[in-house]
């Protein structure tokens, strides 16, 4: 058993250390840059070869546990865990003609339907159990393409001592989403911003840097740039790998709809701590970013275009930066391949699959699937592939249900519907968010 202390640096210096805990409440690096351990613990042979039988909370407790454990003791991340993955992410094998072919990765069985409960539910009890004792409140500040702010605000809500603040972009978010961030109230409120996703998040790095606010208040940020939400997001890969492996004596390719690119990066600590993964696949729609980036080395950063995958609707992708981190461009290409999906393969997709399997993809899920579709065609990735289905297709009814009929609702989506949504509305400019923060 290797004993270290868990350290965490900036991606633009290596100079300053700090623990889970203050990378954590303090979400971004002083310096602009994001949180990154200094080493991307191993499993042990023991949990390596047990992960396919393992619980989904003790799987979360092995993952979690050496990247926290300067400052959240065993007993408190056994509550911590127990308490946040009230469900799990199953691997689903999708049948065609009787012949599994391909599985779903089902991460929206939390509270919002989306894989960013895990993260977000996560986050919420470790940042109070972090905080404890301390009088002086937190404020969160989130910036969301959609689903992040849902998450964060149903994983936060009534926390005391905590109250968090949603930027989402006015009119780029469906109905449902703008329910689950603007709806809540109590300790919660909501912000609509007159522009793109990429602007709200400039904006949250803005007021996150700015002196006087923070003398004005304690901040964080909730996004995928805050390490606590990425190392939570670790666990579903393992359990989904280490399961596929009992089931096909392969290690699995898994296939990740991606936007900022926090998912994948979760994917690629699992992979590095020894989960049985051969490979990944990072499928975008037309904010296709990081694709042309691995095809051609040149990273150029885009405006964001609207699509009906709209939780991937990210140009300037932040966890980029963390992925660059870790690994070089050769290094990036050996284990990611990536691919795009324009919104028409993408409804066909949502078509097709209902008519051969009568299984629902929701649009970021069918992002994922066609990009597979594509990449097998091409033998550029091979069998067993899972689909990492990023949302319950019932979340996107809009697009979804003209397609191929309404699929069967979750209870807690159906509830979040009847909130009424309470949001003030402002211009892309720090100063009108100073002046309603
Ligand atoms: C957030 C989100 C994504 C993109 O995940 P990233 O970690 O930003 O790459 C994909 N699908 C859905 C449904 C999401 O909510």
């Amino acid at each position: 058993m290797i004993q270290y202390i868990m350290f965490y640096y900036s991606t633009r210096s290596r100079n300053e250390k700090v623990d889970f805990k203050v990378a954590a409440l303090t979400g971004l690096a002083p310096d602009g840059g994001l949180f990154v351990p200094e080493q991307i613990p191993q499993y042990s042979g023991a949990v390596r070869t047990s992960l396919g039988s393992m619980s989904f909370t003790d799987i979360a407790f092995e993952t979690i546990k050496p990247y926290v454990k300067n400052d959240i003791p065993d007993t408190a991340l056994s509550d911590i865990v127990q308490s946040a993955f009230t469900f799990n992410a199953p691997l689903v094998p999708i049948t065609k003609d009787n012949v599994n072919y391909r599985y779903a990765v089902e991460l929206f069985h939390g509270p919002t339907a989306a894989f960013k409960d895990f993260g977000a539910r996560f986050m919420a009890r470790a940042f109070s159990f972090l905080r404890r004792g301390e009088d002086k409140p937190l404020k969160i500040l989130v910036a969301t393409s959609g689903d992040t702010g849902g998450a964060v605000a149903d994983g936060f809500l009534d926390v005391d001592g905590i109250s968090v603040t949603v930027l989402y972009p006015k009119g780029r978010v469906t109905p449902l989403q703008e329910r689950q961030i603007a709806g809540l109230g109590k300790n919660i409120s909501a912000i609509a911003v007159e522009g793109s996703f990429d602007d709200c998040q400039q904006l949250v790095k803005a007021a996150l840097a700015d002196k006087d606010l923070k003398k004005r208040m304690e901040m964080s940020s909730a996004n995928s740039i805050n390490i606590s939400r990425l190392i939570p997001q670790i666990v579903y890969y393992s359990a989904a790998a280490g399961h596929a492996l009992t089931d096909t004596k392969k290690e699995i390719t898994l296939c990740v709809p991606s936007g900022n690119f926090g998912n994948l990066t979760a994917g690629l600590y699992s992979m590095k701590m020894g989960a049985p993964i051969a490979h990944f696949t990072a499928a975008t729609n037309m904010n296709k970013t990081v694709p042309d980036y691995l095809d051609s080395g040149e990273y150029l950063v885009r405006i964001s275009q609207a699509t009906i995958s709209n939780a991937m609707d990210v140009g300037a992708p932040s966890n980029f930066e963390r992925m660059s981190a870790h690994f070089t461009y050769e290094e990036m290409k050996n284990i990611i391949t990536g691919v795009f999906v324009t919104d028409e393969e993408t409804r066909n997709t949502i078509v097709q699959v209902h008519k051969e399997t009568e299984y629902f993809l929701d649009p970021h899920s069918a992002v994922g699937w066609k990009g597979v579709d594509k990449l097998l065609k091409e033998n550029k990735i091979s069998n067993p592939v899972g689909i990492l289905c990023t949302a319950h297709p019932a979340k996107f009814s809009e697009i979804v249900e003209p397609l191929v009929g309404m699929p069967p609702i979750p209870a807690s989506l159906a509830n979040a519907m009847e909130r009424t949504v309470n949001a003030k509305t402002i211009p892309v400019n720090f100063e009108a968010l100073k002046s309603v923060l």
